[in-house]
């Protein structure tokens, strides 16, 4: 693997407009769709059917096999169907359904203090992981409880993942700003499972005045113990394998798991549902998302409960009717034209774009080698292009497709407007189903 991030990969990153307003509550819809995948794994089984009525945080579907996660109830109301509904990626999952009664009578949730955390054993708080449904909220939705419980191998450092580097998005910004106190009892809970020699939380350098308020906090709470990196703005900076190789030096290959090298990276707001659950008894059924985007003015960060559905929110901020709108950042996210995509656990942004992806003028490559030099695996994203629009498939393996980790940052770059993340989604698709057929390793 060629380097960390590169200098040169800077990108204007919008965050101001939203960074420093208050946090917003979206209002609920009167319909909520609850997909029974919102993670990495074997889609959870429903434990409701039609008709059934459903408390708030009640489980509506359960863990099947052993990387799964459970998914609660983000309202009380009754279940209208079991559907197949669209996601973000346009494939159809089961999803729930339900009529919000807007009244709220909610499960009663066992609330604990952080004075009693010696008194749990790590095998208890994994429980509490596991039956609330914390997912990896950076946009992996790995389950936590899966990557926390780690058996007896040793964690020399636990990563806290605030490096947002994605351009618009505040919302992991709004979680530190706004819930530090929460977030730093979520890193002791997480602590206690992980027993990690050094705890560093990444943040960015426009970040830069939390600083102080880490200090502060770490003070009060006699958690000197933890180091704060201030990282460069520079994008891919977030991606999980630059995140420990700038903080830790240490390199690792995409497909590798990060705890067989000492190492355990977690998002922020992971770690603040950690909190959520093990203190305040709630599962997770809510989380920040910034919208943004110049096809909007209700620009800011939201707390909106998952399952709610795009139509709804557009119906509340009216965005500009030609807007083009992703899930996610514009870097790495995902255009959604269908109104009953809804907010899932790995939902960090909706943006209100101008431009049609489809009408943007693409030529061929000039050779200039700039996505080479952008790309922060050290691939060859042009030969991606070529040997896929070519058809010469086994090449790609050659090239090292897998170990793209779809930043984006080439395509970014190209002068020319390649579509080369086209290409590298194609071609790894491609890949699977020659895998699949036994035609490649
Ligand atoms: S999308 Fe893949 S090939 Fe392109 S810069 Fe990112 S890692 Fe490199
Ligand atoms: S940046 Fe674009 S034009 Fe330049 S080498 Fe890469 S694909 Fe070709």
């Amino acid at each position: 693997m060629k380097n960390i991030v590169n200098e040169k990969m800077k990108i204007d990153s919008m965050k101001h407009v939203t960074k420093k307003m208050n946090l917003a509550i979206m209002e609920d819809p009167e319909y909520f769709y609850v997909p029974l995948s919102q993670h990495i794994g074997q889609i959870s089984s429903e434990i409701v059917k039609k008709g059934d009525y459903v408390k708030q945080y009640q489980k509506i579907g359960e863990i099947q096999g052993n990387v799964s996660a459970a998914v609660h109830s983000p309202i009380s109301g009754v279940v209208e169907e079991i559907i197949e509904n669209p996601v973000v990626n346009g494939n159809k999952v089961k999803t729930v359904k339900i009529r919000n009664d807007f009244k709220y009578n909610s499960e009663n949730m066992e609330r604990r203090a952080m004075e009693s955390l010696s008194e749990y054993t790590k095998r208890e708080i994994l429980d509490v992981i596991k039956e609330s449904g914390i997912v990896g909220e950076g946009g992996a939705q790995f389950p936590t409880y899966v990557k926390y419980d780690i058996g007896d191998k040793v964690v020399d450092t636990f990563i806290l993942n605030g490096s947002e580097c994605e351009p618009y998005l505040t919302a992991d910004y709004t979680i530190m700003n706004e819930w530090t106190e929460q977030f730093f009892d979520g890193i002791k809970i997480v602590e206690k499972l992980l027993n990690p020699k050094k705890t560093v939380i990444g943040i960015e350098e426009e970040n830069r005045e939390l600083v102080e308020r880490f200090s502060e906090v770490s003070r009060k709470k006699n958690m000197t113990n933890i180091e704060i990196c201030v990282l460069p703005t520079a994008y891919p900076q977030g991606s999980e394998l630059q995140l420990i190789k700038t903080i830790t030096g240490k390199e690792i290959k995409k497909g590798n798991l990060p705890v067989n090298y000492g190492v355990v990276v977690s998002n922020v707001g992971t770690v603040k549902s950690v909190y959520d659950a093990f203190i305040e008894g709630k599962p997770l059924i809510e989380r920040v998302v910034t919208i943004s985007g110049e096809k909007t003015e209700e620009k800011g960060n939201y707390l909106i409960k998952t399952g709610t559905p795009l139509g709804h929110i557009i119906e509340k901020i009216n965005p500009e009717k030609d807007a083009k709108i992703i899930f996610g950042g514009p870097m790495m996210g995902e255009e959604v034209k269908d109104m009953n995509v809804p907010v899932i656990k790995g939902t960090s942004g909706i943006l209100f774009l101008s431009g049609n992806i489809d009408n943007i003028e693409r030529n061929n490559c000039i050779s200039c080698g700039y996505c080479v030099d952008a790309c922060p695996m050290g691939l060859m994203p042009m030969k991606f292009e070529e040997m896929y629009r070519k058809g010469k498939y086994k090449k790609l393996v050659k090239l090292n497709l897998d170990m793209c980790i779809e930043c984006g940052a080439c395509e970014y770059s190209c002068p020319s407007r390649v579509p080369l993340i086209k290409s590298i989604k194609e071609g790894k698709g491609m890949l699977r189903e020659m895998r699949a057929e036994g035609g490649i390793k």
